[in-house]
């Protein structure tokens, strides 16, 4: 029996994760959950389904109306411990004999939590690159130093992950990141400026979160992939290439110092790289995910990624194996001004100007520790704000 705790249970990351928990009741036991104020009643029906030890919300307020759900559903409270805040967070990835730590939050929020679950020498799920993108240097080593496991559940780095069973770092030539190009991969420069918000959250082939939908259409998700993958596989900025693949069946490949390559394919599903995860080393028989038939989709394609289109990408590429808080800065002010974009406070084409102007004005430390880089993101937010002029709530 594997013993999970869930962060960020009712996105999109969380459902999914508990789909395939409810599919191997005997597999998979939910020893925690935590989740945000906007979804008590769906994470009500959660706790009475896998009754974890203990589950945590935002604010003491929360604590009272999840009480107030669950009270209402005949849930015998006693069975389930309430908690709340930054410590509450900490409590659900911390639980006793927890083996696996889920981390389905989206932005810096996961980074705590997955900190101090590896100090436990917890296997991390990680779904939250930012965990990576903005402490890789603080997370990497500390995993190192407490044996603690970190299995991508993102889908590009799941397939790198899975490509590279057997082999090492060494054995590696380039690898190949695969992002389908977003919503406005055929779009021109011109016709991005006038984009909406509903054009930049029709993703062609992922159902996602509004933050990671914005993301891909910006390009930045891949950037912040990049990121990740330094950080992950430990390699320079000039061995991650990035690869333009509508289709979104190859999640993405090795190629190998001998010529040979080495991809995982599957259909756009989350649930595959979050059952990977779970079970992770085992291969378990899933009947939740679709299989994959080439016949079907019959063409696969790839492009050269356009860099001069896609700023974000670009910047985030430049910044990839930089040691310091620059990458924090880049990942705070991203959530910032999308958060800004979604609330229509600016347009679509400015998000890449508005970065920019926030990592020009930051004086970067070099190696940070983990209190550097929390001092930097709360820096980078608060310049963002400045700048968009929107207050945002984390
Ligand atoms: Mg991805």
């Amino acid at each position: 029996m594997k013993k999970i705790s869930l962060i960020g249970s009712t996105g999109s990351i969380g459902k999914q994760t508990l789909d395939i928990a409810s599919a191997h009741p005997e597999e998979i036991s939910v020893l925690g959950l935590a989740a945000g104020a906007r979804s008590l009643d769906d994470l009500a029906e959660q706790i009475v389904e896998f009754k974890p030890l203990v589950v945590s919300v935002p604010t003491e307020d929360d604590t009272v109306s999840l009480k107030d759900r669950l009270a209402q559903r005949g849930y015998n409270l006693a069975k389930t411990r309430i908690v709340c805040g930054d410590a509450g967070l900490v409590e659900v990835a911390t639980v006793d004999g927890l083996d696996t730590l889920v981390t389905g939050v989206v932005g810096f929020l996961g980074v705590r939590p997955t900190y101090e679950a590896i100090k436990k020498g917890t296997t991390i799920a990680l779904a939250n690159k930012e965990t990576l993108v903005a402490a890789g240097s603080v997370i990497m080593p500390l995993a190192k130093k407490h044996n603690a496991r970190i299995v991508p559940v993102d889908s590009e780095h799941s397939a790198i992950f899975q490509s590279l069973s057997g082999f090492t770092t060494r054995d590696i030539e380039s690898i190949w990141l695969t992002g389908s190009g977003g919503p406005f991969r055929t779009w021109s420069i011109d016709e991005i400026k006038n984009a909406t918000r509903g054009d930049a959250l029709k993703h062609p082939n992922w159902s996602m979160g509004q933050k990671i939908t914005i993301d891909s259409a910006t390009m930045m998700n891949k950037g912040l992939e990049i990121i990740e993958a330094h950080w992950l596989f430990d390699l320079p900025a000039e061995k991650i290439e990035v690869l333009i693949h509508p289709q979104s069946i190859l999640h993405s490949a090795v190629q190998f110092v001998d010529g040979s390559v080495i991809g995982q394919l599957g259909v756009p599903d989350m649930r595959l790289p979050i059952h990977y995860a779970l079970f992770h080393p085992e291969r378990v028989p899933s009947g939740r995910v679709p299989r994959l038939d080439l016949t079907e989709i019959a063409k696969l394609t790839f492009e050269k990624p356009d860099y001069e289109k896609f700023r974000c990408l670009k910047i985030a590429k430049e910044i990839a194996c930089e040691s310091s808080t620059v990458a924090c800065v880049l990942n705070a002010a991203n959530e910032v001004i999308v958060e800004a974009f979604l609330n229509d406070a600016i347009k679509f084409h400015t998000i890449p100007d508005h970065i920019i102007r926030v990592l020009e004005r930051h004086k970067a430390t070099s190696n940070p520790t983990l209190d550097d880089i929390l001092e930097a993101d709360r820096w980078a937010r608060q310049e963002a704000v400045s700048l968009v002029g929107t207050p945002v709530s984390q």
